[in-house]
């Protein structure tokens, strides 16, 4: 491996141009077909690891290799892995709830009852939840390991929470499992970031709080004592026959994981699975100066649970993104699916999340039961630019039959089609083409494996298909791509002085939006601020701030990366003088947790779910 690792570094030093992945690939390959002993191949992904390793273990190793900074800023972005991971400014950690009964029965969902609704055991974020007991510390602390072993900063996190539909738990599960993710965080000690990758850091140990004594290992054994596993084999032994009564119709989903739930493992388990909000709000107190801070924490709920009670207490949670599964605007077809809310409520949790000031990410389904590639087109129109919905983000699901699903029986009787896939891709670059310039189309396929899906898109470059169709259709029509992925400035260098700060106006039902955002001369993306000004109220809200930019460090500018330019203080400074100008008195902010002193340093004051200015 250090052989491998000093030939890189000497590239590096010597100006060799031709350092990429594909050059790093041929070297991984000669070094291991000049060794015959398998425990001393080069693996690529191990290289970070073992380099960070070996700066913090063996420093005078580390010395006699005479990495300089630069040489160093050169070989970390070389071995990074998946670099796009981190190139929207964070690194993103999605955890998974627990199993829990949902209140709806979509047809198309997944029943399997080692998960929670709507989950399947081998998409990667359950596998990892369910090695982890579904616990949410452990879930973050094993993959905050993870992204620093592939060479991510870590020290600016959105936290995604998946599983079913969040509002369906009982409130004291939501706050300590909110708690824990903040806890998991704020315990990870700074001091990994400069190479203890390998290892799991032990946190701080707490003699005052019971809950928040157990450390990783001892809260291994705690759930382990408790009789829970996570060994493949039990697990599937211990649910087999309740997955086979579901699947053959003689049991639901729901009253399967009551029964699992109702065992003694489970139930002890969740005898400490409760918290307060004077419990989370410490948490939040501790993460505002965390090495780890939380800038985004989102949860996945359905329209008709959105009330502006539960928004609230969503707020008090800390959150500050909705995920929010709508999949039709066509009541015929939300009813012919079995979906439990209908469009009248979900005109109505856009209202409610919109003033609360939430971004709001959506899921949208094509190809559902009874629907067709024209229906679903007109249907996608009006969900980008009817006032009374307007999402920012969009993941944009094709609708596929996975084996547990009751739509299966619809499939078997001819009555479900996954459409063809030249028809899927058509469709969905139409979407594309339509999309206006404040919408994000985050996701084009779930994580779900080939193995899983009976019928339906099986294939995981699905959204490169669309891409190159979308490509196709713009240079034969003279059509642009305005939505936001595909002009994100990514992983790219910015040079700021060539930015412009552009403007795109909209209404919806409640208030005018402006979306501010900083492009390119090729109308690539660097940052973006969403401005919300209420039809009836005195103070405007900002919803959201992203600046792009390859991922750099709070405390440590990085040379080219947008996000130490000052442009999300300028963004911030054009929403006020354009609040003020539309005669709002006040502007409020939906910071994250993390993001807190930020805003004050910008002159916004805490208030109890808002950060506030005045604008007189
Ligand atoms: S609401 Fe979501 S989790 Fe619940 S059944 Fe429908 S798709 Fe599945």
């Amino acid at each position: 491996m250090e052989k491998a690792l000093l030939e890189i570094v000497d590239a590096i030093k010597a100006g060799n141009r031709t350092l990429d992945a594909a050059w790093l690939d041929k070297l991984v390959r000669r070094h291991n077909r000049a060794t015959h002993d398998a425990n001393r191949r080069v693996a690529k992904r191990r290289l970070l690891p073992f380099y960070l390793g070996v700066k913090a273990r063996d420093p005078q190793r580390w010395e006699s290799w005479d990495v300089d900074p630069a040489t160093e800023e050169a070989l970390l972005g070389l071995l990074k892995m998946k670099p796009r991971r981190t190139a929207s400014g964070v690194a993103t950690i999605t955890v998974i709830t627990k199993p829990w009964p949902c209140s709806s029965d979509c047809l198309y969902c997944p029943n399997d009852v080692r998960m929670p609704k709507s989950y399947l055991a081998d998409e990667p974020a359950c596998q990892r939840a369910e090695r982890n007991y579904f616990d949410p510390y452990l879930q973050v602390r094993s993959r905050l390991v993870a992204l620093r072993e592939m060479g991510h900063v870590t020290d600016k996190i959105e936290l995604i929470v998946l599983g079913g539909t969040w509002n369906d738990y009982p409130q004291e599960y939501q706050l300590w499992f909110v708690r824990e993710l903040f806890r998991a965080l704020n315990e990870m000690e700074p001091e990994a970031d400069a190479g203890n990758a390998w290892k799991r850091p032990e946190p701080k140990v707490s003699q005052t709080d019971d809950a928040a004594t157990d450390n990783p290992e001892r809260r291994d054994r705690r759930y382990r004592a408790c009789g829970l596993t996570y060994d493949q084999e039990a697990l599937q032994a211990s649910t087999r026959e309740l997955q086979r009564l579901v699947d053959d119709g003689a049991c639901t989903y729901n009253q399967a994981i009551a029964r699992i739930n109702g065992r003694a493992s489970w139930q002890q388990a969740s005898a400490w699975q409760h918290a307060t909000l004077d419990d989370l709000r410490k948490q939040h107190a501790i993460n505002e100066a965390a090495a780890h801070r939380v800038v985004g924490l989102c949860i996945e709920t359905r329209p008709d649970l959105i009330t502006s009670e539960s928004a609230c207490f969503m707020r008090q949670l800390g959150c500050t993104k909705v995920q929010m599964g709508i999949q039709s605007l066509d009541q015929r077809i939300l009813q012919t699916n079995h979906r439990k809310a209908t469009v009248g409520q979900i005109e109505q949790a856009f209202v409610v999340l919109r003033r609360a000031g939430f971004k709001i990410q959506i899921h949208f389904m094509a190809n559902l039961l009874g629907s067709t590639p024209q229906a679903d087109r007109k249907d996608y129109r009006t969900l980008v630019s009817d006032p009374r919905f307007l999402p920012d983000e969009v993941k944009l699901y094709p609708c596929c039959l996975v084996q547990s699903s009751r739509l299966g029986d619809y499939y078997e009787r001819g009555l479900w089609r996954p459409y063809p896939e030249g028809e899927l891709v058509e469709l969905l670059a139409q979407d594309v083409l339509v999309t206006p310039a404040y919408v994000r189309i985050s996701r084009m396929i779930r994580d779900i494996s080939a193995t899983d899906i009976v019928a339906g898109n099986k294939k995981t470059n699905l959204r490169q298909m669309v891409e190159a169709q979308v490509s196709k259709t713009a240079a034969a029509t003279g059509q642009s791509v305005q939505e936001i992925r595909q002009r994100e400035v990514a992983t790219a260098d910015v040079d700021v002085s060539d930015l412009r700060l552009d403007s795109v106006l909209y209404r919806t039902t409640v208030s005018d939006e402006h979306f501010l955002q900083w492009v390119t001369p090729q109308n690539r993306i660097a940052g973006f601020l969403r401005l919300s000004l209420p039809h009836d109220g005195t103070e405007a809200m900002i919803r959201e701030v992203h600046v792009y930019g390859r991922v750099a460090g709070i405390h440590e500018p990085s040379r080219g990366a947008a996000q130490h330019a000052g442009l999300g203080r300028q963004l911030v400074e054009e929403a006020c003088a354009r609040a003020a100008a539309a005669g709002y008195q006040a502007i409020n902010v939906i910071s994250s947790v993390g993001t807190r002193p930020y805003y004050r340093g910008l002159g916004f004051v805490d208030g109890e779910l808002y950060q506030r200015r005045t604008l007189a």
